[in-house]
């Protein structure tokens, strides 16, 4: 099975997260302090907050902004559960806006539609690896006083009119296996604020920056050193694996781009796409998507959905009440595919995964 992710694993990863363990210091310490610093130049922002998860990030940046109960924060349907979720966490409640067809994002004006005198933060993801119309959405922010809590944990190193997500508010980052980059599980917030920043690192560590001095409530969501002398590795790496992301991206839409019924992801003037997935759309054809899934892993492509139940549809979601319809999110959600197009993806494999999708569609 060609799979649709595989970690890039090697030496100077495991050489380094040897060092860690042989140094007996494991838990938060100088390394993560290095990768911050190290992922803050990346993004081009003041400070970076390292956590353990990008769940750990979203939860942290709206509990640092003050955001809670009997607030509402803006957020799109068509994501992974944890975007919706983090805002629950909190007490605040997800509002969902309906996405776009063409870059699966969510739709500024279905945002401003949706601003109460209850709302806060509207919360972009950037979904697939592609950034959300950030100029939309930060003009649409200031002229309503919200902010915004970037989404950015498929998207390390795009770019929005040549500026890096994750800097256009605050910016919250996975290092799952599976993203872009990885220490295995981790996160990172990304921001400008020095006391936000420093409200983070309180939240992350129990409410204390003095060992054993507790000013707040807060929680255990430290990064140990180990990951981030992983993730310090897997930063300098990341334009080149990005490279090939994009250069396997192009060689497949060349691929399948007349097969019929077959839409290939596009690219929006002035963004950069970090294709943490290459994602096709199936519309009008005979066979159905999931037919398609299902023979394309027959033959032996690594083919998923993501998502096929957009948030607001998720049984959590109606046993809260939700019953709208997002017409547009729905419809996407029975449309995608995402093929392999990971680093490790040989021209060969792509080859295959094209012949496969054509042979499927053409039966
Ligand atoms: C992976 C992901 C998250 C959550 O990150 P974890 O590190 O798994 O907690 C949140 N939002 C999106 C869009 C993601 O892809």
């Amino acid at each position: 099975m060609i799979r649709i992710s595989k970690p890039i694993i090697e030496e100077d990863e495991i050489n380094a997260a040897v060092e860690v363990l042989k140094t007996g210091y494991l838990a938060q310490g100088k390394k993560v302090e290095e990768f911050e610093e190290r992922f803050a130049e990346f993004i081009g922002v003041e400070h970076a907050v390292a956590v353990s998860s990008g769940t750990a990030a979203l939860h942290i940046a709206l509990l640092a902004h003050g955001i809670g109960e009997g607030d509402e924060v803006i957020t799109t349907p068509f994501s992974f559960i944890a975007t919706a979720n983090s805002i629950l966490l909190t007490g605040a409640k997800p509002v969902f806006a309906d996405i776009n067809e063409n870059d699966f994002n969510i739709n500024p004006d279905a945002v401003l539609n949706k601003i109460t005198h209850r709302t806060k933060a509207i919360m972009p993801v950037h979904l697939y690896g592609h950034p959300a119309d950030m100029k939309a959405l930060v003009e649409i922010a200031e002229d309503h006083n919200l902010l915004i809590v970037e989404d950015a944990c498929q998207a390390h190193g795009a770019e929005f009119g040549g500026k890096k997500v994750g800097s256009f508010g605050v910016g919250c980052f996975s290092f799952y296996a599976t993203k872009n980059m990885t220490t295995g599980e981790g996160g990172m917030i990304t921001t400008n604020d020095k006391i936000i920043a420093e409200y983070a690192r309180m939240l992350r560590s129990h409410g204390s920056r003095q060992r054993y001095f507790h000013e707040l409530l807060g929680f255990n969501m430290r990064m140990t050193d180990v990951s981030a002398a992983i993730g310090i590795v897997q930063l300098a790496k990341l334009p080149a694996m990005t490279r090939r992301r994009q250069e396997n991206a192009e060689y497949l839409t060349n691929c399948i781009k007349n097969v019929e019924g077959v839409v290939p992801p596009s690219v929006k003037r002035g963004c950069t796409h970090v294709f943490h997935q290459y994602t096709i759309r199936v519309v009008n054809t005979e066979i159905s998507r999931d037919a398609v899934v299902k023979e394309l892993r027959e033959k032996g492509i690594g083919a998923e959905i993501y998502y096929p139940i957009p948030i607001h549809k998720q049984p959590l979601y109606q046993d809260l009440g939700y019953d709208e319809t997002l017409p547009v999110a729905e419809r996407l959600a029975k449309e995608v595919i995402s093929l392999p197009i990971h680093p490790a993806v040989s021209k060969e494999e792509l080859k295959q995964c094209a012949t496969a999708l054509r042979e499927v569609i053409y039966g």
